[in-house]
């Protein structure tokens, strides 16, 4: 490749703003200033900043292709990017600019902030995840490309209707999407369907038997191309998601018969691949469009990876000493049989030499503990839709287990546990247990979680190979959830210690001796309080929702999951309100409160849906309460996102993460809130258990069974109704739901939420109740006291720099990936 020349940046000043800014919104959004609605003045910004991060994009890549160095690319199924013109805005060090230039024509830089619609291409936590790590891989210089599917709707907005979760299509893409580059000339044909064919190469003795695939149908992937800026340090690197087309051979063939509207309806069904993220979070789906979803985008990905980012004439033997592809969870696993077909049929590679490369190329992250969300596919689908993959996966196992038998002897029942094909309840592909066998890695996302997988649900695994497990600690990206989302705080901070710590997190260590410095905690304070006034305005704005400022804020934040716990938490403002009514806690002894829930359910998930409603009823009876509305305020804001997280983490004083032990593999949410200075009630379990190692135990708020006593008792037989018995206050908390006094009377609305508590409650959350309200007295009598608050707050913000994700690429860098950031 030879040196094109690049087009220059637009001067960094704010008359080359102005300049570029103007040129934008005349040649290109096609108006003038005075006739420009907010949307055109937001789409002509976001393309000048756009521009100034072009060359340094242009130059990385360029770089990446010419000097092939060892490179990362994340597979995942989802990216919760959140907004993109803040952080880019960061990156190219142009917010005072920017500001300033459109103040010079009576624009305001934060009513067009507003007007951009996040990218909702994830559910949560593991979405979110992916769009951390991929920043933090920038930031460090890290060869890396992101591999994912550009959904037409992201995740559903919700809605309330009555307190009930509506479910509206996220019509994200409506005004336009200044930030990304569509790419069809670098389209790639992905097939689907059909059957397999046996043959034979070669003759004689060298004569070899091969099958092969001959597909039934075919779409064409067309890939989206996303900068993904680093902070300050030249580089940009790439995001590329996918978008289903129908192939052009089909519609034309189609047209030839002169049938319109065939050729249209395969167009549509081509197109629904893409159409639109499933809302599972962490139970899987067995839907044949999520099937063809995962490997549409992996195929698209690796044909990608293998056609256009390796020289020509690469030798694929060697292929793991430039890439390594990590598994985001089990939705990319069929990349693995995917991998294999491409260097077997395609490449004419011997199956051991295949097999010899594809086990150093691929590392698999695991997300979950429950047995329920480690995905399967019926044998039946799946070889319906890839029969030829159908056939490696086969092989695959088959040699798996004779190295089971090999090592453990002939024990059939440790071959059925193991073996990636289940039987029961019916044929299907384990592909938690597909990827463990290819991976050269296989890590867990918090330290206890990676010492149940060892322990628990991949134990035959870890038996038979040790060193394969390995653990890395989730982490958050410090330049959105701190530098981006608290700017009070991040300058408070900067002034302390200067702003290393945007980009080495850990030096955040040097506060710790402003704990004790009576102005710095004022200092803080202040901040914390003007964060808390930036969520009011919000919530007014936003959900037209008013709630009182200057109270402890108590913030609980996440996808509705039953193990996640949130009936805990209503539980608890039940009781408050119970015993406020009732004369037995004086209103005027109690801390006043505002409890924040943000939330989305499954849509299928009924028990999920039935307790937003209840908390949504449960508020609006606490708000409603002449005397308990003076203590206690509850808001739930519909369709919580990554733009309302950027508002709420940093206001909030009280963190929830009170998940049964050994159920959240780590949580990042937690992180988010340590960081900015919130205390956490918590119970040990995910990364909390290392959270609360970090800050302390005077500093974190612990509470519940630890995860050896909830399966002791899980092991014996858990009785809830034991504890109701016994409890007189959640007695009285579990009857004021039964008996209605938040359904307007009406004892059958809650009564599944009441039964199920009293009945399964798989989640021991009446086991912990007690626990909880007695740490929640501690967390009242704490706050009393703002100086000691304060310094806690203030320690936690210290001790939680190894929460950023810049370290949790560092860990996979040196146990997993083996790569280094790319110097200049
Ligand atoms: C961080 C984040 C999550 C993950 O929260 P957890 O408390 O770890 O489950 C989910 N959704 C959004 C929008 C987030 O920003």
């Amino acid at each position: 490749m030879t040196d094109t020349p690049l087009i220059s940046s637009p001067e960094h000043s704010v008359e080359g703003f102005v300049r570029e800014f103007l040129r934008e919104l005349n040649f290109t959004q096609g108006t003038v200033l005075e006739r420009a609605s907010t949307n055109d003045t937001y789409l002509a910004l976001a393309r000048t900043v756009r521009h100034y991060l072009m060359a340094r994009w242009m130059e990385t890549t360029t770089a990446h292709y010419r000097r092939q160095p060892k490179a990362v690319a994340y597979l995942s199924a989802e990216f919760l990017l959140g907004r993109q013109l803040d952080n880019a805005l960061l990156a190219a060090d142009l917010e005072e600019i920017a500001a300033e230039a459109l103040a010079s024509l009576g624009l305001d830089l934060d009513v067009l902030r507003q007007a951009e619609v996040e990218p909702g291409l994830g559910n949560g936590g593991l979405g979110r995840l992916a769009a951390c790590f991929i920043d933090s891989l920038a930031t460090m210089s890290v060869p890396a490309i992101g591999y994912g599917i550009r959904y037409e709707y992201g995740i559903f907005r919700q809605t309330f209707v009555d307190g009930r979760q509506f479910e509206e299509p996220d019509h994200w893409l409506d005004n336009g999407s200044p930030w990304e580059f569509a790419h069809p000339e670098h389209e790639v044909t992905v097939s689907f369907g059909g059957h397999t064919e046996k043959y034979t190469e070669g003759e004689g003795e060298d004569a070899v038997e091969r099958s092969r695939w001959v597909p039934g149908w075919q779409v064409l992937g067309v890939p989206y191309n996303y900068m993904v800026p680093g902070y300050r340090n030249g580089r940009v690197n790439t995001l590329r998601l996918w978008s289903a087309r129908a192939t052009h051979a089909f519609d034309l063939k189609i047209f030839n018969y002169g049938d319109y509207a065939e050729a249209v309806r395969a167009q549509t069904f081509a197109e629904n691949i893409t159409k639109v993220l499933y809302p599972e979070d962490s139970t899987p789906q067995g839907k044949e469009l999520r099937l063809q979803q995962q490997y549409f985008f992996v195929a698209c990905s690796l044909r990608d990876f293998i056609d256009q980012l390796l020289p020509e004439g690469f030798d694929l033997h060697r292929l793991h000493e430039r890439i390594c592809f990590q598994l985001n969870d089990t939705h990319p696993v069929i990349a693995v049989p995917e991998l294999m077909r491409i260097l077997v049929d395609d490449h004419g590679f011997a199956w051991d030499e295949a097999w010899e490369v594809t086990r150093r190329c691929f590392a698999y992250t695991c997300h979950t503990l429950l047995p329920e969300a480690l995905e399967v596919w019926p044998v039946e689908l799946l070889g319906r839709l890839l029969p030829r993959h159908l056939e490696i996966i086969y092989r695959i196992n088959d040699e798996f287990l004779d190295e089971v038998r090999e090592t453990f002897g002939d024990d059939e029942l440790l071959v059925r546990r193991m073996s990636i094909i289940a039987e029961h309840p019916f044929r299907a592909v384990r592909m938690a247990h597909l990827a463990t066998v290819a991976a050269t890695k296989v890590n867990g996302v918090a330290e206890l979680h990676s010492q149940l997988l060892r322990d628990k649900v991949l134990a035959d695994f870890a038996n038979l190979w040790p060193d394969k497990f390995t653990n890395v600690t989730n982490g958050v990206t410090p330049r959105r959830f701190v530098r981006l989302a608290n700017p009070g705080l991040s300058a408070l901070v900067t002034e302390a210690i200067g702003d290393g710590w945007v980009t080495d997190l850990d030096r955040l260590r040097e506060l710790e001796p402003f704990a004790d410095d009576p102005e710095f905690r004022r200092r803080f304070r202040e901040v914390k309080s003007a964060n808390k006034q930036r969520l009011v305005e919000l919530l007014e704005r936003r959900d037209g929702i008013t709630v009182p400022t200057d109270t402890m804020l108590d913030v609980m934040v996440k996808r509705l999951h039953e193990y996640k716990r949130q009936t805990l938490k209503i539980l608890h403002v039940i009781s408050l309100y119970d015993r406020i009514v009732s004369g037995e806690l004086d209103v005027d002894q109690v801390v006043p409160r505002t409890i924040v829930f943000g939330a989305k359910a499954a849509p299928g998930y009924v028990m999920a849906k039935e307790i937003i409603a209840l908390i949504n009823h449960v508020g609006t009876v606490v708000n409603a309460h002449p005397v308990a509305s003076r203590v206690l305020h509850v808001a739930f804001p519909a369709n919580y996102d990554v733009t309302v997280a950027e508002t709420l983490v940093p206001a909030a004083d009280l963190s929830e993460q009170i998940s049964l032990a050994g159920k959240e593999a780590s949580g990042t949410g937690n992180m988010k809130f340590a960081l900015n200075g919130a205390l956490t009630i918590g119970t040990d379990d995910g990364a909390n258990v290392e959270i609360r190692q970090l800050v302390g135990d005077d500093h974190f708020f612990l509470f519940g069974l630890t995860e050896p006593e909830a399966a002791a008792i899980a092991e014996t037989g858990y009785r809830p109704s034991a504890y109701y018995e016994e409890n007189p206050t959640l007695r009285r908390a579990l009857d004021l739901v039964a008996k209605g006094e938040f359904s307007g009377g009406d004892r059958s609305v809650f009564e599944p939420v009441v039964s199920n508590l009293l009945g399964e409650d798989r989640f021991m959350v009446l086991a912990d109740f007690q626990s909880y309200l007695d740490a929640q007295d501690r967390v009242e009598a704490y706050y009393r006291d703002p100086e000691a608050w304060s310094r806690s707050a203030v320690l936690n913000v210290a001790r939680s720099g190894f929460f950023s994700s810049d370290r949790s690429m560092r860990d996979y860098l040196d146990r997993i990936w083996h790569a280094e950031p790319l110097g200049d």
